[in-house]
């Protein structure tokens, strides 16, 4: 008897799966974006401006939504969503990139494709007009996963991605954000480093604005997930500082077997809390739900060290996760039904 049920199990659990991976069109495909998380109040949005946050969000999930519902891959519904954002001076990536202390914008950006395990990115290129690009170049085109500043730039000019004169990443909002930050310069900022707290001569625009930040995170119709984020940083950042966006397993990562991830937040928190590879390890290893994972790193372990932020999620069933913990975060969601949802607050 025993024996029969456990072969009724293996031949359930066979058929449940192979839905997914053996071409039957899984009908719970979904994809998942995000702009940034940060002070976001209602209060403080003009109706034209929220009206252009929701234009652009829902044309990311239009455009990713066509590569799922074609039978496309995830990995190229989430590049199809993060290229409109990145091309939107709304967003802190591509050309409405925040700048440094010197006044320079530098990009980090990373993709990840849970099929095999396969993950690009590029950290502090300057000149990659989108750098998300850049990281599936690395990602598919070369033998490494990590590529930085001046090499970075070269290869992507190598493999004919489109290089732009820096002013192209210029914009009158964010550079009147970093003198903004600057005057702030004297109010200090702690950052506890493990323990070991140390005052920094700068401000990050953390508390006083948003990070606006871009990422996408996909099921398509074949079972395979995928993640991609891509970033300015943060304002007024020191020179070579490099974010959680592209390291992967902080910022951004995918696995079949659990969940496609892309966070946004103050970096260095989400880097020291390795949070996407956490969250995924969570629930490969600890039997925990998406939602569960998710809500325990960014609305415990996260604002316990004294970081902030969210991240959007997606897992092998199609469930999905948004939490932040911040005044809002510039989010959507597009259904296998192609129905949009896009927010913004809480
Ligand atoms: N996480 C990004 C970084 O630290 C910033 C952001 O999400 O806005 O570079």
């Amino acid at each position: 008897m025993r024996l029969i049920y456990s072969l009724l199990g293996i031949l359930l659990f066979n058929s449940g799966f192979s839905q997914n991976r053996a071409g039957k069109p899984a009908e719970n495909y979904v994809l998942v974006i995000h702009g940034g998380a940060g002070t976001i109040l209602k209060s403080q949005m003009s109706p034209e401006k929220e009206k252009a946050y929701r234009d652009a969000l829902t044309l990311a999930l239009q455009q990713g939504y066509a590569v799922l519902q074609s039978g496309g891959k995830a990995i190229d519904a989430v590049t199809a969503a993060i290229l409109v954002m990145e091309d939107n001076p709304l967003f802190n990536a591509g050309k409405g990139a925040v700048f440094t202390s010197e006044g320079k914008n530098e990009m980090d950006a990373a993709v990840m494709d849970g099929s095999g395990l396969q993950a690009g990115s590029v950290a502090g290129v300057t000149v990659i007009r989108n750098p998300i690009l850049a990281a599936r170049a690395v990602m598919e085109k070369s033998n490494h996963v990590m590529m930085a500043g001046k090499g970075a730039e070269k290869f992507a000019a190598d493999q004919g991605l489109q290089i732009v004169d820096p002013s192209y990443f210029y914009t009158e909002e964010r550079w009147k954000g970093l003198q903004r930050v600057r005057q702030e310069d004297s109010m200090k900022t702690e950052l506890d480093h493990g323990g070991k707290k140390t005052t920094q001569a700068f401000l990050f625009e953390n508390k006083d604005s948003k990070f606006g930040t871009v990422g996408a995170v996909a099921l398509d119709k074949s079972g395979n997930l995928a993640a991609g984020t891509s970033t300015g940083g943060m304002t007024n950042k020191k020179y070579g500082r490099i974010g959680d966006a592209p390291i992967i397993g902080a910022g951004t990562y995918a696995n079949n077997k659990t969940c496609a991830i892309s966070c946004t937040g103050w970096g260095e928190y989400f880097i020291r809390l390795v949070v996407a590879k956490t969250i995924s390890d969570m629930m490969q290893y600890g039997k925990f739900s998406l939602a569960d994972a998710a809500n325990e790193l960014v609305m415990k372990q996260v604002p316990a060290l004294g970081g902030d932020g969210g991240l959007i999620a997606v897992d092998r069933n199609g469930r999905y996760a948004m939490p932040f913990n911040t005044e809002g975060m510039y989010r959507g969601v597009v259904h296998a039904d192609g129905k949009i949802e896009v927010l913004i607050y809480k």
